[in-house]
């Protein structure tokens, strides 16, 4: 085995997009046709893949080799924070889950081990002392449950829907902007989030965003300026992987 550091980082070999853009698949904002259209797939998996090549390199072993599945197999029985995050999340696409046969994580809520599987994956952002930024999480926490949208209240689908763009070229957004954010979908606005061309404009300035809707749609919307929405998210409903 090659010597490792614990809590290697990751997600700081791929090239990142230097800006939000649409994607020219299927015509939404880079990433969020995740994991559906191939583009998008491929932007956001270009963030975790390099550190898995890397491992892979070092372990003398090629992509799609026969070494490469037990090799996946060994970096998820290890102990937490021995490879990197992506690593980790790298590992768990290349095998099954030995109940459902699913994706680890991705199978039907009843399943224990996807749910063993979830837990132990953010063990690592948990235990590693800051060795994954808030964006980086914000980014793991959002391909996640992409690939696994069933597993999530739909809100918390579409939310990280919208920000993943955003995620994948760095910006960082608070728990508090993923809240109102939340709010803002319950509310029906989705499809107006979603033509928010800018991050600032997604989550930092709802006032202004509002008060030009407010405009085009009648004083109903007024009460959307306000963060504390009616129908915001009871806290136990919130998935474990926020903090
Ligand atoms: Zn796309
Ligand atoms: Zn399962």
């Amino acid at each position: 085995m090659a010597d490792h550091q614990p809590f290697p980082p990751g997600a700081r070999r791929g090239e990142r997009p230097a800006a939000v853009s649409a994607c020219p698949s299927c015509g939404d904002l880079a990433g969020r046709g995740y994991p559906e259209c191939r583009f998008c797939v491929e932007l956001v998996d270009q963030v975790w893949l390099p550190d898995w090549q890397a491992l892979l390199a070092a372990e003398q072993l090629s992509e799609g080799g026969a070494g490469e599945r037990e090799l996946a197999e060994l970096v998820l029985e290890d102990e937490v924070g021995r490879y990197s995050w992506t690593c980790t999340d790298w590992a768990m696409t290349l095998v099954r889950c030995s109940a459902c046969d699913s994706e680890p994580a991705t199978g039907p809520l009843d399943c224990l081990r996807c749910t063993m599987a979830e837990a132990a994956r953010w063990s690592w952002d948990h235990t590693s002392s800051g060795r994954i930024t808030p964006s980086e999480h914000a980014l793991r926490v959002a391909r996640a449950v992409l690939r696994a949208p069933h597993r999530s209240r739909d809100v918390v689908a579409a939310t990280w829907r919208l920000l993943i763009p955003f995620l994948l070229v760095g910006e960082v957004t608070t728990v508090g902007q993923v809240q109102r954010l939340r709010a803002q979908v319950l509310a029906g606005q989705y499809e107006d989030l979603a033509a928010c061309a800018t991050h600032v404009r997604l989550v930092g300035l709802p006032e202004i965003f509002w008060r030009r809707d407010e405009d085009a749609k009648g004083d109903h919307q007024v009460r959307l300026d306000h963060p504390r929405a009616p129908r915001a998210a009871p806290v136990e409903e919130q998935i474990p992987t926020e903090a």
